[in-house]
């Protein structure tokens, strides 16, 4: 059955005097609180009437009803059902009606006792019409009521008639326990005693408005909280996602979730799930914690990182000390529940950085100290979110790098294709040409005598064999411009280079007279850290030049020298024709030569010196031409790394255990 009339219409249609106001729903919960300790205290057997919108309000009240039904057998209570709740004559009498009955959008309370009477009749306001900035907050203490709540005695009469008279039309089988209080009440409406003592129902009334105050003011702090707290997400999550370089990246997520959730220390790490330990790089610390940053850590049996792979999410260890997995498992020959004492880890937690379910790194929050730390559910949550931008960020960096990269390689393949062009385009075309001439010539012209024969012959294998070094020095420079070399750096004392070099030069220039060559290496220099077989070859390559553009009668000197704590710094000086000034740069352009293409004297290929740049930039080091000027000598200087002192010590012991072998 559903009644659409309204119990609180029908009051003020009875009694037009009657004024009804706007009540707030924490009022009517505390007034109704107030009421209800009424009946509890007095030793009135009153009867009660409580009619509640739904069945979840009665349910918070329902002990207190059991109570009141321990001082009175009139007490009915009316709900809207959504389980259970059912028209019943248990303890009191319970009264369901339908979910679109009127009384679902009211409240009641009715107390009719010898002594008093009061009552609370309510209609719930629909304010989202009225009030749009309150209504779709759903702000549960914002609901607002309009009716009336009054210890008039004649008016709760009223009220209590026309509820028992709803009750009967929906339990017409409570007749016999209704009509004789009807009577009573329609009798006494005429008398007005209303003996409440004030002071203890206002008393009662405070403190529930209190607690309400109370409540809401605890609610203000955790939403406040909760917005500080989404403020900082989005802070932390623009630091990282406006930077594109991982270390960055990680170092002020550390710093802020550390901060943030008051942790003593924070760590952030790459891996992966398979990985048996991490390094820790990154750490946010408070100054009493001590720090981990450097050191290895086990994943491999950490039953935390095992758990939070599995799950691939958060886990939790409130107290490391009481947990009985970290007991059992052990890192080296301590266990961990030990190794968590010493590093100060009372509250441990694991979130994953996750990218596509699949593991990048791990951020790990430890709480330090004495007792353990509490974390709520939604702060675990936002440190997930975290973790997830950090895993975005991660992979915008990489692929970021990769671009890089990419970019790089495709301007390689782009410089090696204009070398292709430049080098088809002239240098190979001039010496194929005159090959070309010379076979001609030697081919139709059977008469030729001997002598210009074999001219021409030894002008063809010439200009063949610098086509084969321009095509060798050019897939040198191509390897190395798209870093497809694979350098063997190991540590070399410079002399056994140099003496390399040179004997290489000397075999390849067995035929021509050479300058005097004056080697001042010192054998007390230190080791250099380098690829030997390259180093030779840019020795080479500068000797080669000093003795090409220097006169038999001159002089190409090397020397080497310390160049600050790092770095040694080579020389290849010669007496030759030396370089212009504005030359100086511009000789270690590919295929520069000062004679240019087409008058070629000294069979260069114009290649070795942007060779020589490639190798010594990619250790590190410089490389720069010096001259006072045409016909005043060069020299060629270039600086690469040394063996840090500890290493180079280790290395000259174990050379000196090896020749005793
Ligand atoms: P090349 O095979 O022609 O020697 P390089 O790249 O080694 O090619 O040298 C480029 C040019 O730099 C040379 O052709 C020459 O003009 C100039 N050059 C190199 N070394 C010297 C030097 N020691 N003295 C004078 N000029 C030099």
């Amino acid at each position: 059955m559903i009644i659409p009339d309204s119990v609180l219409e029908m009051l003020l249609k009875a009694l037009p005097q009657v004024r009804p106001q706007i009540y707030f729903k924490s009022s009517l919960t505390a007034l109704s609180h107030a009421m209800e300790d009424q009946v509890l205290a007095g030793n009135d057997h009153p009867l009660v009437i409580a009619s509640f919108q739904r069945e979840r309000f009665y349910r918070q009240e329902a002990h207190r009803y059991l109570r009141i039904s321990d001082r009175t057998d009139q007490v009915y209570v009316l709900a809207a059902p959504e389980t259970d709740f059912a028209n019943r004559s248990e303890h009191y009498e319970t009264i369901a009606f339908e979910p679109e009955d009127a009384l679902s959008q009211e409240w009641h309370l009715i107390v009719v006792g010898e002594q008093y009477a009061s009552c609370l009749i309510c209609r719930e306001r629909d304010l989202s019409a009225e009030n749009q900035s309150i209504a779709p907050l759903h702000v549960d203490q914002a609901r607002r009521f309009e009716g009336i709540w009054t210890f008039d005695r004649a008016v709760v009469l009223k009220s209590a008639e026309i509820l028992l008279n709803r009750i009967l039309k929906y339990r017409p089988e409570l007749q016999g326990k209704i009509t004789p209080m009807l009577a009573r009440i329609v009798a006494s409406s005429t008398s007005d005693i209303n003996q409440v003592d004030p002071a203890p129902f206002a008393d009662r009334l405070v403190t529930y408005l209190q607690a309400g105050q109370y409540k809401l003011a605890k609610a203000y702090r955790s939403i406040a909280e909760k917005e500080r707290k989404e403020r900082l997400v989005n802070s932390i999550t623009a630091a990282v996602r406006r930077s594109l370089d991982p270390h960055e990246i990680l170092n002020v997520a550390a710093e802020e979730l550390g901060k943030v959730l008051g942790a003593g220390r924070c760590l952030i790490y790459r891996c992966k799930s398979n990985d048996a330990s991490a390094i820790l790089q990154h750490e946010y610390l408070l100054d009493s914690v001590p720090s981990l940053a450097g050191r290895t850590w086990t994943l491999h049996g950490n039953p935390l990182f095992e758990e939070v792979v599995q799950r691939q999410e958060a886990v939790f260890i409130e107290d490391t000390q009481s947990d009985a997995r970290l007991a059992m498992i052990k890192d080296g020959d301590r266990t961990l529940q030990a190794l968590t004492q010493e590093w100060d880890v009372r509250s441990w937690l694991m979130v994953p950085v996750l990218h596509q379910n699949q593991l990048l790194g791990m951020v790990e929050l430890h709480y330090c100290g004495t007792t353990p730390h509490v974390l709520e559910r939604d702060e675990v949550a936002m440190i997930e979110a975290i973790a997830t931008q950090v895993g975005v960020a991660l992979i915008q960096a990489e692929s970021f790098a990769n671009l890089e990269d990419l970019n790089q390689q495709l301007e390689a393949l782009d410089r090696t294709r204009s070398n292709l062009i430049a080098i088809t385009g002239h240098e190979l075309r001039t010496p194929l040409s005159t090959i070309q001439v010379c076979l001609e010539s030697l081919a139709s012209e059977p008469d030729m005598s001997p002598d210009l024969r074999q001219v021409m012959l030894n002008s063809a294998l010439a200009d063949g064999e610098r086509m084969r070094k321009l095509i060798q020095d050019f897939l040198t420079l191509s390897r190395l411009e798209s870093g497809r070399v694979e350098w063997r750096m190991e540590p070399l004392p410079l002399w056994e280079c140099v003496d390399l070099a040179l004997s290489s030069l000397q075999a390849r220039r067995m035929a021509t007279a050479l300058p005097q060559i004056v080697t001042q290496i010192s054998t007390e220099l230190p080791l250099v850290q380098v690829d030997g077989e390259w180093l030779v070859e840019v020795l080479t390559k500068l000797l080669d030049n000093a003795c090409k553009f220097t006169d038999a009668g001159g002089r190409v000197t090397i020397r080497a020298k310390r160049s600050g704590d790092t770095m040694l710094e080579v020389m290849v000086a010669d007496t030759g024709r030396g370089i212009e000034e504005n030359r100086l740069e511009t000789v270690f352009d590919r295929f520069y030569q000062e004679e240019g293409a087409l008058r070629r004297t000294t069979g260069g290929t114009g290649l070795g010196l942007a060779i020589c740049r490639q190798i010594i930039t990619n250790w590190g080091g410089r490389i720069w031409a010096e001259s006072s000027g045409k016909d005043r000598g060069s020299e060629f200087h270039f600086t690469i790394p040394i063996v840090p002192t500890g290493e180079s010590k280790r290395s000259a012991q174990r050379k000196r255990t090896r020749s005793r072998d």
